[in-house]
């Protein structure tokens, strides 16, 4: 072990850090649970063809806060907010599926005038199909967070252009799936069959499975700006004080102003 809480694992690769891990949306000091077996044992059941370590974005070592249910990409989420969302005014924000853990977070902020949808869940602020929200005029909100929706929606296309009609020009907004190896896009809403998605698509309410180049394709052919924000942006070792892997990637869209 190192002075500063590193250790050079067995792969070179992989850093690990042994220091107090910290849930930043909750601020306990927690050990994170996993999902390794749990979700691992799922995918070789249904013949899913990539493996849990293949998927972007995704600790499933150290995955759930076992105070406030955070999961790795949750703090992200957070990290992203306490960088990039100042309290220097108020913003209107928008949280399709909400995470509770991010949710509780997001509205202790007394700047974040703060809204949640979604269509299926219960508890949400608005009941809404993310494909038509004629609830919301253009240029509703500032902020947006769309984390593990595009790739239960069938008109993915028709999610991104209503999220980019209802931002302010000059908004952002988060927008996440699973992103498997680079190749792997494969996409057919017309599959019903529970075990089928499980095996293309790696969940069973899934439609398609994303890479990275596809999902960044189609942000970008809405009109969005696409940026993606890494360890080099928010620092390996708060990367790993906070269990969020290495290779974690956030991707961060702009309408232009
Ligand atoms: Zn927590």
């Amino acid at each position: 072990m190192l002075d500063n809480g590193w250790d050079v694992g067995r792969s070179v690769r992989r850093l690990v850090f042994r220091g107090p891990l910290r849930c930043n949306l909750c601020g306990s000091g927690v050990r994170f649970r996993s999902v390794t077996g749990e979700l691992g044992e799922t995918f070789a059941k249904y013949g899913f063809p990539y493996s849990l370590d293949d998927f972007e974005t995704l600790n499933h070592r150290q995955y759930r806060c076992p105070v406030c249910g955070s999961a790795d990409r949750d703090r992200l989420y957070g990290l992203y907010v306490d960088r990039f969302l100042p309290p220097d005014r108020v913003r209107r924000v928008l949280d399709f599926a909400p995470s509770p853990s991010l949710s509780r977070y997001l509205r202790g902020r007394a700047d974040l005038d703060y809204r949640t949808a979604d269509l299926m869940m219960a508890g949400v602020d608005d009941v809404v199909d993310i494909t038509h929200m004629p609830n919301y005029a253009d240029g509703s909100f500032e902020f947006f967070i769309c984390s593990h929706v595009l790739e239960h929606v069938s008109d993915d296309a028709l999610a991104l252009k209503e999220l980019y009609r209802v931002l302010t020009p000059g908004g952002r907004g988060i927008v996440m799936t699973p992103i498997a190896p680079e190749g792997s896009f494969d996409e057919d809403p017309s599959v019903v069959d529970e075990s089928e998605r499980w095996r293309r698509f790696a969940q069973g309410d899934h439609v398609r499975l994303y890479d990275r180049s596809t999902l960044c394709a189609r942000i970008r052919n809405s009109g969005f700006e696409v940026t993606a924000l890494d360890s080099r942006t928010f620092g390996q070792e708060t990367f790993a004080e906070h269990a969020i892997a290495e290779n974690s990637v956030l991707y961060v869209v702009e309408k232009p102003a």
